[in-house]
């Protein structure tokens, strides 16, 4: 199923002629996203170019994707449930269907399943008093239900249960209150939480980034186009060149002569996600200077470093765990070997949104190779441990073909709390080091030793301090405001 819909003057999916009208945020929903985002604008249609770098950005949402462009009169828009490669097929290797325009905006979702729903997928597109109004976002809005009750008081109407809607409509009255850039800095001032965004204003493009600069947002040269990534790695995928990151708390414009900083809103320090550099992010990305593989890489010297042990063979759960698994080898001097071996067409569970398809995906992607295992003492590297099905399962498949003993270590210190922004990891019940001690985890798994990496290791590797980086899902404290939750760096906030 999929939407395709043209807004023009005469006929529009959603109107907000400000104070918008009537509908519902349902009250203590809290819609959980980790997307990518895209904006290109240039002087040539840009549509192919979307879909090419959202297929580069797929690992980071496989539920849905969506594009809107603006052709000079109406915004055309595309979204469906599935891969980007699904929603935008291409017959031939060529794509049948465009959607016309220089300038536009694309985004990958990935939700819970309770927020799974065509409505809630990106991009989202509203006629204002100002225009037409559209906007890609990666990140959770803390506050949406505060600022989605008020919106509502002002007549504001809300067809999703997306905090994303929140967003664009708060940014849009503002921007119909006072203009561009101020309202976007009203709005910076009023959003809590983590927001990397693009955004089309009519023809304009936009790139927002909150004050803290949790999830990441770069911007790139295309051929004289110029585009917002979640991620660097679809810059490449397009043969461009990496400019910089948006900072935090900056509002960038794009336009077919370049890029146009319009302010910087930032809070006193950064909060950048580890677990981008642990997990998420492509490895041939670089984010904030720093090459996701190398970290990796240095991740895993570390963990040599603090967890050594006599084995035979390195080997990585693939395909998360490989980088740091060659770091664990270079620093041990063990050999590194790929013992297990992935069914390539299967995904990657941790984005799968139910507890049931992640169990049953698991079971279907690995297969040891007996020559590696056989016999064999074993380092078992993954980047981190969430819920544990995985890497439990892994232990007893290795153990059932004939390995002698099988050492895990891991490359993200043990993930203890929820997180608020944009990441599914909501609850604390879901994660298999909650309540343990490192000894009963390692029960819990079947193996021989464990070791993770601490938290000091691990921020050392990244090459920040601890106070540039979010690691609230490691020790509780978050960034951000979190409703009900104690936030220790919301202060520095305040006085902008
Ligand atoms: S709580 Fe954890 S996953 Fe969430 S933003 Fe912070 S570091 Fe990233």
């Amino acid at each position: 199923m999929d939407i395709i819909a043209t807004m023009s003057g005469r006929k529009s999916v959603r109107t907000v002629a400000f104070p918008p009208q009537g509908s519902d945020l349902m009250p203590g929903q809290k819609p959980d996203e980790h997307c990518a985002v895209i904006g290109i604008i240039g002087r040539e249609q840009i549509f192919p170019n979307i879909v090419a770098s959202l297929k580069a950005l797929q690992h980071r949402g496989q539920e849905s994707a969506g594009i809107a462009t603006y052709d000079g009169s109406s915004i055309n828009l595309k979204k469906g449930m599935g891969l980007v490669g699904e929603v935008f097929q291409e017959k031939d290797g060529v794509l049948p269907q465009s959607l016309s325009g220089i300038v536009g905006i694309g985004h990958t979702r990935y939700s819970t399943q309770g927020s799974k729903s065509l409505e809630n997928a990106g991009p989202f597109v509203i006629s204002t008093s100002v225009g037409y109004m559209a906007l890609s976002h990666n990140g959770e809005i803390t506050n949406a239900e505060k600022l989605g009750e008020e919106l509502k008081k002002r007549g504001a109407s809300f067809v999703t249960t997306s905090d994303t809607e929140v967003m664009l409509v708060e940014i849009a009255k503002d921007i119909a209150e006072f203009g561009i850039p101020r309202g976007f800095r009203n709005a910076m001032g009023r959003l809590a939480g983590a927001y990397s965004a693009s955004i089309m204003v009519n023809d304009r493009l936009f790139a927002m980034r909150d004050p803290y600069g949790i999830r990441p947002l770069v911007l790139g040269e295309v051929d004289g186009s110029y585009m917002i990534s979640s991620e660097s790695c679809a810059i490449d995928s397009l043969g461009g060149r990496l400019i910089r990151d948006v900072k935090p708390g900056e509002l960038v414009e794009l336009s077919s002569e370049g890029i146009t900083s319009h302010f910087v809103y930032a809070a006193r320090r950064t909060a950048h996600c580890m677990f981008e550099y642990v997990y998420f992010a492509r490895p041939d990305s670089v984010i904030e200077t720093r090459e996701v593989f190398e970290i990796r890489k240095r991740i895993g010297q570390k963990l040599a470093d603090e967890h050594p042990v006599d084995a035979d063979v390195v080997i990585p759960v693939p395909d998360s765990g490989r980088t740091q698994a060659l770091g664990y080898s270079e620093a041990s001097g063990i050999p590194y070997d790929e013992g297990l071996i992935k069914n390539r067409y299967s995904q990657r569970t941790f984005i799968m949104p139910s507890q049931r398809t992640r169990t049953n995906a698991v079971k279907l992607k690995l297969n040891p190779i007996r020559s590696v295992v056989e016999g064999k003492r074993i380092v078992l590297v993954d980047d981190s441990i969430v819920r544990g099905n995985t890497i439990k399962h892994i232990v007893s498949l290795l153990k059932k073909f004939g390995a002698a003993q099988v050492h895990v270590r891991v490359g993200c210190p043990p993930i203890l709390y929820p997180c608020y922004f944009g990441v599914d990891m909501k609850t604390r019940d879901q994660f298999l080091a909650t309540g343990k001690t490192i000894e009963e985890i390692r029960k819990t798994i079947g193996a021989d030793s464990l070791g993770y990496i601490s938290i000091g290791k691990l921020t050392e590797s990244l090459s920040f301090s601890q106070d540039q980086l979010c690691l609230g899902c490691l020790n509780g404290a978050y960034p951000a405001y979190v409703p009900g939750k104690n936030y220790e760096l919301q202060a520095a906030l305040e006085g902008y």
